[in-house]
């Protein structure tokens, strides 16, 4: 069969085809599941990656590539609209090889002073004892970004729209703050996904996915890509990916590889169900305050209607009493799992409280990062990922769960 450039196709031929190659051998039509950690290599293959040509170069042991990896890695680089993705063992992974590689000893980064957790606690902790410095900042305030930058800001990580609050950051702006000052951007694109943000588009220089959500979409594969130019990622991939070792494995690639065939299907089931359910909510008595970017109320609903083609399905309310509240969908929730992660076929919903969240993860420096705080999120917010079971269902079931 001849290779297609599935960039010029549609979203969702490129969702099942791209990437993807028959069997050679067996002509078999799904893409094989090559678990193998090691190929047959000719005689005088070199032993050290420092001499792999490209990532496709023939394979030599699967944690360098591998070819179920690399049919993955081609699909999410089409959807993405990036020259290429490398594909990690988790999103944490992938963003520690990128973290690790761009910076050194010496160098500075601003990063969103919220988002996700694990990130906002290693970058409160292991990055600045490898003497990086680090300042986080509210990354919707382009002049808070703007303030923090110094002569060796080597990088700028944004999440947008951010975990948990869903508070969004204009890429394009940033983009430019961020070249001007000669760093790069680099952007965790988990809740927008592709259908939503194309943020290399955008100008940023690289895109962070946790596959582990909507793009695996089934809440069964651990996965996470970075996505970019050739000239960065070749690098990357080269000196810092594949001796870090947090490759992922063939068998989850391949679910992932299978998951995305749905993709773009997917996502507007759920931004359709989330506009239902966030419209639900607002019109609750019980709840106080949702954060949807898909609902005017979103204090960016502007920036959310030029920066995001689908809004995707995670929905943030507040309640009075949001300990109780958790418990009560703890115990009553028939449907929707109570539970922590996004982007599945499932709905799930978890309550994050804020004194907690304030003492283990986000570190502020100032009243006004604080207020924005208190503005998206009060004591704490419930995060539901709206998933892809019927609306209507979804509302009866929240609706008995808050009875008094
Ligand atoms: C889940 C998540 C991650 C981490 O991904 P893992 O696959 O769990 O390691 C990173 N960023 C965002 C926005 C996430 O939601």
């Amino acid at each position: 069969m001849t290779k297609i450039d599935f960039h010029t196709k549609g979203e969702q031929t490129k969702a099942i085809h791209a990437g993807e190659y028959p069997d050679p051998l067996t002509r078999a039509s799904a893409p094989n599941l090559v678990m193998s950690t090691t190929f047959i290599a000719d005689a005088d293959a070199n032993f050290s990656v420092e001499n792999l040509e490209e990532e496709n170069d023939g394979w030599i042991y699967t944690r360098w590539g591998n070819p179920t990896i690399h049919q993955l890695e081609e699909k999410l680089a089409v959807l993405e609209g990036a020259e290429t993705a490398l594909a990690f063992a988790s999103g944490m992974a992938a963003i520690t090889a990128l973290l690790l590689h761009l910076l050194k000893s010496g160098d500075h980064a601003i990063i969103s002073d919220v988002a996700y957790a694990a990130l906002s606690e290693m970058t409160n902790e292991k990055i600045p004892e490898l003497g990086i410095e680090i300042t986080k900042v509210n990354t919707s305030d382009l002049e808070a970004i703007e303030k923090a930058l110094r002569p060796n800001t080597k990088l700028i990580y944004v999440e947008t729209p951010c975990n948990p609050l869903l508070r969004l950051t204009d890429i394009e702006a940033a983009a430019n703050i961020a070249h001007k000052a000669g760093a790069f951007l680099a952007v965790d694109s988990t809740f927008a996904t592709p259908a939503a943000t194309k943020p290399l588009q955008l100008g940023a220089d690289f895109v962070i996915h946790s596959l582990t959500k909507y793009l695996g979409g089934h809440g069964d594969a651990l996965g996470g890509a970075i996505l970019g130019n050739k000239e960065t990622l070749s690098p990357l991939r080269k000196k810092t990916a594949i001796r870090l070792g947090g490759v992922i494995s063939p068998f989850n690639a391949w679910l992932i590889l299978r998951g995305l065939a749905t993709f773009p299907l997917r996502m507007k089931t759920h931004e359709q169900n989330a506009l239902k359910i966030a419209s639900y909510l607002e019109s609750h008595s019980k709840i106080k305050k949702v954060i949807y970017p898909g609902l005017p109320s979103h204090p960016q609903y502007e920036l959310a209607k030029r920066q995001m083609k689908n809004f995707s399905g995670i929905i943030s309310f507040q309640v009075e009493n949001g300990k109780e509240t958790a418990k009560q969908f703890s115990e009553r929730l028939q449907i929707i799992h109570y539970a922590v992660s996004l982007g599945h076929h499932r709905s799930l919903i978890f309550y994050l409280n804020s004194e907690e969240l304030l003492k283990t993860s986000f570190k502020f420096e100032t009243d006004k990062q604080r207020q924005s705080w208190n503005a998206f999120a009060g004591q704490g917010i419930f995060r539901l990922s709206v998933g892809l079971e019927d609306a209507d269902d979804l509302i009866a079931d929240l609706e008995q769960a808050l009875e008094d």
